[in-house]
């Protein structure tokens, strides 16, 4: 059969050379990384050819033994990646190595750090490792021929990583991918076995699927024996086998491979669960939080097998998305071979093995935080943000996650989250029924809050909530431990300070006509006007009503974009402040006003708001500053 050349010379998206030009440019020092990412491909490629032949055996074309083979030619300078996986047609061959799928390089460029070894992990993140290739190739040659497809389907791209490649139709009898790098002056080294061996081990020796390299020949004259081809690799599915035979090392290797990672996890767990549903199940919690973290289509979290065959990358149906950083591989027993996402949704076998992996994962946490504190310290800066989303999101594990909470408070060291709620409940002062936080947009603002000054007088503690999703939290996590969850700005307070609160009632009795001419003076700013055992310090303070919104929640709604209908806030008053007595005592009704005014501005401020007027604020604060100076 004639194969129709059909060549022809293709232009990179954009995004890709840009890519190209950093990635060769930054990431020098962790060259080796590239062979690395065309195993793990050649891997991948593997698990989709098993996968698709499930449904059509002859796919596999006679040759159902899937591996990888290294081959080094050094008179060439080439150094070869060869799989008899699934290969990729023309179509996909452009799709694939002439674009980035996703748009990512932005994102990609913004959160490099320059430090090398992890910015190298982030390529493996961002799924660009091909292109890693061309840190250490001046040329790279793909010839690729989809499983399924004639021999005259097969292509071959090549290019110089500039700014072009070359696509042509050529015959292929194998199916599956053959990537050949021809290398740059002064890369020698990768044409050593030795060196290309070494890195096999450090990063893909337990892959499931031997990678194979020609061995030396041995003997020489009549003994002399040809060389052999030799796996290089553990090839075995490290999952399956036995705990005590797995090192540290063979573990932390794994999870570099599944997550793509160049630092050692936090954790592993390994199960092996029988009964019911059989599975085993390999988990490990990250050091650190992945870039992607917040991306919503995120791709790599949980690979899920079905007695050994790769199925799907599938975070989302086997962890819930407060546990998102969670990696590793799920391998199932009972599960059909063809399952699809669809199936997945409804699967009584998924729904147990997710119910009792996140419980497993939740009870190594609580030990962590028991046993090393510190870790868990390092954890919750990584993660914590994410683990704050589980009380909406999981009401089963509510209050356990509840647990695993930790907040700064003002019994805490400044701005570290360390505070869980049951080190709070267990401090609370004699007759306190409620855990009190505050919110605010920073730690500065919630821990100078005017309202949190009644509790410090009294020694209770309050919690100082400065986190977007903390707002959201709170509304998810009534109580906790039978106490609710109550916030300092807001409704009423009662039973803090007896003293203070006869001073109230002694104001009302005595300044009764003082709340109505403020509230006169302010009109519609404010919902009302009222004393308060509030305050010890500040003359006045802004709270919402008891079953309002808070005015820090209506601000972030806000800022998201949506539409907050206007809930005026209280004012609160000291009874015992002098600038409060001064404005009882003050007879023109003009500068009575300037004063109502000023007052409700700070307390507006000192809370995190925006002032209508702020010119007209300014002009009031000069006005009573120069009567001051005389
Ligand atoms: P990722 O592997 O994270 O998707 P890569 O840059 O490594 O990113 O590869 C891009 C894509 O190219 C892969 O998703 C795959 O579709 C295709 N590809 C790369 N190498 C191979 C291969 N050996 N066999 C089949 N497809 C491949
Ligand atoms: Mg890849």
């Amino acid at each position: 059969m004639t194969v129709e050349a059909h060549k022809e010379t293709l232009g990179f998206q954009a995004e890709v050379r840009q890519l190209l030009d950093l990635m060769i440019h930054s990431l020098y020092s962790n060259k080796e990384i590239f062979l690395r990412e065309l195993v793990s491909n050649g891997a991948d490629a593997a698990d989709k050819l098993r996968f698709e032949a499930l449904g059509d055996d002859a796919l596999y074309e006679g040759d159902g033994e899937l591996r990888i083979r290294v081959e080094v030619d050094k008179e060439a300078r080439t150094v070869s990646v060869i799989d008899n996986g699934i290969g990729m047609s023309r179509q996909e061959v452009q799709e694939h190595l002439g674009t980035i799928a996703r748009s990512g390089t932005r994102e990609f460029v913004s959160s490099m750090t320059g430090d090398q070894a992890k910015d190298s992990s982030l390529i493996g993140q961002f799924g660009v490792g091909f292109y890693s290739t061309f840190i250490v190739a001046d040329r790279v040659t793909v010839e690729t021929r989809r499983a399924g497809l004639g021999a005259e389907h097969g292509v071959r791209w090549i290019s110089e990583g500039q700014g072009d490649y070359s696509l042509e139709t050529v015959e292929l009898a194998a199916r599956g991918t053959t990537v050949t790098l021809h290398l740059r002056e002064g890369e020698d080294e990768f044409l050593e076995p030795y060196r290309l061996r070494g890195i096999v081990t450090r990063y893909s020796d337990n892959i499931p699927l031997p990678i194979e390299m020609l061995g030396e020949p041995s003997g020489e004259g009549d003994d002399a024996k040809p060389a052999e081809l030799e796996t290089i690799n553990r090839a075995s599915a490290l999952w399956m086998r036995n705990k005590s035979e797995i090192s540290d090392e063979e573990y932390n290797g794994f999870y570099q491979h599944v997550a793509h990672d160049f630092e050692d996890p936090l954790l592993h767990m390994h199960n092996r669960v029988e009964g019911k549903h059989e599975y085993t199940s390999l988990l490990y919690i990250p050091k650190k939080a992945p870039f992607d973290l917040w991306d919503r289509e995120k791709r790599h979290g949980i690979k899920l097998y079905v007695r050994r065959v790769f199925i799907m990358d599938d975070a989302e149906h086997l962890m819930p998305g407060y546990l998102r950083f969670v990696r590793g591989v799920i391998d199932s027993d009972d599960l059909p071979l063809n399952v699809s996402r669809e199936i997945l949704q409804h699967n009584r076998a998924i729904d147990a093995i997710r119910g009792a992996s996140v419980k497993r994962g939740l009870g190594r946490l609580e030990k962590l935080a028991k046993d090393d504190p510190e870790s868990y310290a390092d954890f919750w800066k990584a993660f914590g943000k994410v683990l704050k989303e589980g009380p909406g999101e999981d009401h089963e594990n509510r209050e356990r996650i509840a647990k695993l909470l930790r907040f700064a408070s003002t019994r805490g060291e400044g701005d570290a989250e360390t505070v869980s709620l049951e080190d709070y409940v267990g401090r609370m002062i004699e007759g306190q029924e409620k855990v009190y936080y505050v919110t605010a947009d920073t730690f500065a603002a919630a821990s100078n809050s005017p309202h949190l000054e009644v509790f410090r007088k009294q020694g209770i503690e309050v919690l100082l909530l400065h986190d977007r999703v903390d707002e959201w939290l709170v509304g998810m996590l009534p109580e906790f431990d039978g106490k609710s969850l109550q916030s300092v700005s807001q409704g009423e307070l009662e039973g803090l300070d007896e003293d203070a609160e006869k001073r109230v009632e002694q104001a009302k009795v005595e300044q009764g006509e003082l709340v109505g001419r403020v509230k006169k003076a302010l009109g519609d700013r404010v919902e009302r006007v009222r004393f308060t055992a509030r305050l010890t310090d500040s003359p006045a303070c802004l709270v919402a009503q008891d079953a309002g919104m808070s005015a820090h929640l209506g601000r972030l709604l806000q800022a998201a974009g949506q539409e907050v209908p206007n809930v005026p806030l209280i004012l609160e008053l000291n009874p015992d402040h002098r600038l409060v007595e001064r404005l009882g005592g003050e007879s023109d009704e003009q500068r009575f006003t300037e004063w109502a005014e000023l007052l409700y501005e700070q307390a507006l401020l000192s809370e995190g708001g925006k002032l209508a007027d702020p010119a007209a604020f300014v002009r009031r604060m000069n006005g009573l500053l120069l009567e001051l100076a005389g």
